[in-house]
């Protein structure tokens, strides 16, 4: 199987009935950019930018992220690249970026929260991503997003960006990790170009489950039925606005969840690199109408544990 799904890595994604599901890659670093075009990926999925920050001892100037966003558009030869801006705070901090002390750092200034308290950073970031861009597809993500208007205070900073550095190809989407935000896409499907769902993030505010909790871990499955239904509602308002919808948490590359999202319709999955040939081999083994038997099969599941029995049983 293995060999077989080498062979074809380089061949589109699509269900034995045709339909086709974009398997992109997650990137944490855009040296890997070509590594991940050599396994298949048809695009960056999500590249997390973090590496940019943390790889240096004070913020990197314009000069320095164009360079680095410059080597994936290179690697990528006019395959899309969907960056996430500076995603920090939380778990994730940064030395030369001093932040308070909080009781609940999943819970506190964090993602576009932070960047918004910071807009410069935010506005080099996207400058140098669309200078980069040049005439090559880019699309840009807000991290931990909650709601239109974070949305909004996002997009007026793209939106002074932009009207300097045109972009020839660029779209603006959001990432749904929080499920307020998935509740809300029929309101944010109306303003946003795409969706890229980070289920890690999500399950874990779904769940109340810490995502690196050492005794939980076994209880914080993102193939919960709550997590689907948020997923599900997400597709919906999307495709409702014409929208697209990726998965680039860890569920799309999940053997048994990639029929379930499929099913459920969504349009890209991004996963490790080295995942994209198996993964592709796996979307060809469906048909829509199966996919979607299953995905319906898993929604009216309890508990994760319950989706997990019954998509085995079948
Ligand atoms: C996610 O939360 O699912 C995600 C893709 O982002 P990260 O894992 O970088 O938080
Ligand atoms: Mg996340």
């Amino acid at each position: 199987l293995r060999r077989a799904a080498h062979a074809r890595r380089h061949e589109e994604a699509r269900t034995r009935d045709g339909h086709r599901v974009e398997i992109a890659a997650n990137l944490g670093n855009t040296a890997h950019a070509a590594d991940a075009v050599e396994r298949g990926a048809e695009g960056i999925g999500l590249l997390r930018t973090e590496f940019v920050f943390m790889e240096h001892s004070e913020a990197p100037d314009l000069a320095t992220q164009i360079a680095e966003y410059g080597e994936a558009f290179d690697a990528l030869a006019g395959r899309p690249l969907v960056a996430r801006t500076l995603d920090v705070g939380g778990d994730k901090p940064l030395s030369y970026w001093p932040m308070p002390h909080e009781e609940n750092p999943f819970l506190g200034v964090r993602g576009i929260r932070l960047t918004l308290m910071r807009p410069e950073v935010l506005e080099t970031q996207l400058r140098a991503l669309l200078m980069a861009a040049g005439r090559r597809p880019v699309r840009i993500m807000f991290p931990m997003i909650k709601d239109i208007e974070e949305f909004r205070a996002g997009k007026a900073i793209f939106d002074r960006v932009q009207a300097e550095v045109k972009a020839a190809d660029v779209q603006l989407g959001v990432m749904i990790e929080v499920p307020s935000c998935a509740l809300l896409a029929p309101t944010l499907a109306k303003e946003a170009d795409f969706f890229s769902i980070g289920t890690n993030d999500l399950t874990q505010y779904t769940l109340a489950i810490d995502r690196g909790h050492p005794q939980l871990s076994a209880q914080s499955d993102a193939m919960h039925p709550a997590v689907l239904r948020l997923i599900q509602l997400t597709v919906e308002a999307a495709h409702a606005e014409g929208r697209w919808v990726g998965v680039c948490g860890e569920l799309g590359s999940d053997p048994q969840a990639i029929p379930v999202l499929v099913g459920l319709g969504v349009d890209e999955l991004s996963v490790s690199s080295r995942r994209v040939p198996l993964v592709k081999a796996a979307v060809r083994e469906l048909t829509l109408p199966r996919a979607r038997e299953l995905a319906g099969l898993a929604l009216r599941q309890p508990t994760a544990a319950a989706v997990r029995e019954a998509l085995e049983a079948v």
